[in-house]
């Protein structure tokens, strides 16, 4: 064991806020350890403190999943690429690196990870602890693609797994919320570098839902916009595309899109919203509105998988993400739409993401044992100021858990 000389490298008096600033917390002690040497010496200090350890990535989870009265570590030094392999398509990396970073990495090897959520400004650790997931029915969450992880644990050892080597420990750590052990190395699966056509179209609830099946297996990556008290929907379509080009756009274009973007799609959209705190019945107006601002015309574009699978998200927010059995997904929304509609006083913001997943056997995941719908509903926080939605919060909880989730 150490001799705690590490305790003065811990900072006193951090306080921690996660991303959308909606939990924060005040550790004893936060830690940055710059090697596996000086983490291990936090732990014996734990231990022999009596305090507990959270390990922080890039702080992005809605929840109060990082926070701690204890020790906080940061791996923030642990953040190199070890080893690519072109041949296996793999990439082996320690575990405080971002997505960011991996994905620059893998561009310039013209590999690719196969599917993303919608940021990458997040560790690879974080992401695959909490089965953070982009769409497709043919894909997993994020932490199945990796291959094998180095541990350490309570004890200060380390250990190795994968799913042929203490598989148990592997298929709990994967998406263990940080409970089993401290992740400090793994190496995962990617592919040959890709292009994806995006193709979005406006739709009803209705005809998605009855289309449902046939549009899953007709493309790689699709999911689609609800916006609540409408019947509008923005369907998102995307494609891995070979020998073609990047869509390019002229000065104007730019200057287009940039004023439907932001001065629409985020300014005015928040002032809007702010607007609806003092007169919440403007919310369905509000979602209607920019539906038919923003979403009601087709539109397509080719890019870089990385650049179609993540967008820029500029609204601090609460969310609530549950993920259900996929053939429940008509029944839940049109559960959810059929309360928000009868519900006296509800108004709730766009939209509801609904995304789905393969099934996986990794025994935390929200997908185990089932193709999976993950239905993420959002209430923004315009200005920073907190809107109400205890209620919508409690009533799509209760439906989603009546239907498995
Ligand atoms: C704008 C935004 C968009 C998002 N989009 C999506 C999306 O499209 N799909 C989706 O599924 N999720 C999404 N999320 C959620 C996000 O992917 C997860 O919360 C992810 O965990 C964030 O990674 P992080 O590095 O910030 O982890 P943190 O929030 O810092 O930590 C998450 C968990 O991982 C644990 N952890 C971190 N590092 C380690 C380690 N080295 N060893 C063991 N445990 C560790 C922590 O203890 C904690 O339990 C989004 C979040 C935001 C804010």
């Amino acid at each position: 064991m150490g001799d705690f000389g590490v305790e003065a490298k811990g900072v006193k008096q951090i306080k921690f806020t996660n991303w959308s600033q909606t939990f924060s917390c005040e550790p004893n002690l936060y830690f940055v350890p710059k090697d596996v040497e000086e983490l291990r010496e936090i732990i014996f200090l734990a231990k022999s403190t009596n305090k507990k350890i959270r390990v922080v990535g890039c702080g992005h989870s809605p929840s109060d999943i990082c926070c701690t009265d204890d020790y906080m570590i940061s791996l923030r030094f642990f953040n190199n690429v070890l080893s690519i392999n072109c041949e296996t398509n793999t990439i082996r990396v320690e575990a405080g690196i971002t997505l960011t970073e991996i994905n620059a990495y893998l561009d310039s090897h013209k590999l690719a990870i196969p599917v993303l959520g919608s940021v990458s400004d997040i560790t690879i650790a974080g992401v695959i602890s909490t089965g953070t997931h982009g769409t497709g029915a043919k894909f997993g969450v994020l932490a199945d693609y990796v291959l094998d992880m180095e541990l350490i644990t309570t004890s200060g050892d380390t250990i190795k797994c994968s799913r042929d080597e203490n598989s148990d420990v592997f298929l709990s750590a994967l998406s263990g919320l940080g409970a089993i052990g401290i992740i400090i190395r793994l190496t995962f699966q990617c592919e040959p570098a890709f292009l994806l056509y995006e193709y979005s179209y406006p739709s009803t609830l209705g005809e998605v839902l009855e289309e449902l099946d046939e549009e899953l297996k007709s493309c790689d990556h699709y999911r689609f916009l609800w916006f609540p008290h409408t019947d509008c929907v923005s369907v998102q379509n995307n494609n891995r595309i070979y020998n073609k080009e990047v869509t390019k756009y002229t000065a104007s274009q730019r200057a287009c899109n940039w004023f439907w973007d932001y001065a629409i799609g985020y300014y005015t959209l928040e002032f809007a919203y702010w607007l609806s705190t003092y007169y919440q019945p403007l919310v369905p107006y509000i979602n209607r509105i920019w539906f038919w601002l923003l979403y009601s015309r087709p539109k397509e574009r080719i890019n870089i998988s990385h650049k179609v699978f993540n967008f820029e998200c500029l609204f601090k927010q609460h969310v609530n993400e549950w993920s259900i059995p996929r053939e429940k997904t008509a029944k839940v929304l049109l559960e959810l739409k059929s309360w928000i509609e009868r519900t006296p006083n509800i108004y709730v913001h766009f939209p509801v993401e609904v995304r789905f997943v393969k099934e996986d056997d990794i025994y935390l995941s929200p997908a185990y044992g089932r193709d999976s719908t993950f239905i993420n509903i959002i209430m923004y926080r315009p200005y920073g100021k907190d809107v109400s939605h205890s209620a919508y919060w409690d009533q799509y909880e209760k439906i989603m858990k009546e239907s498995g989730g």
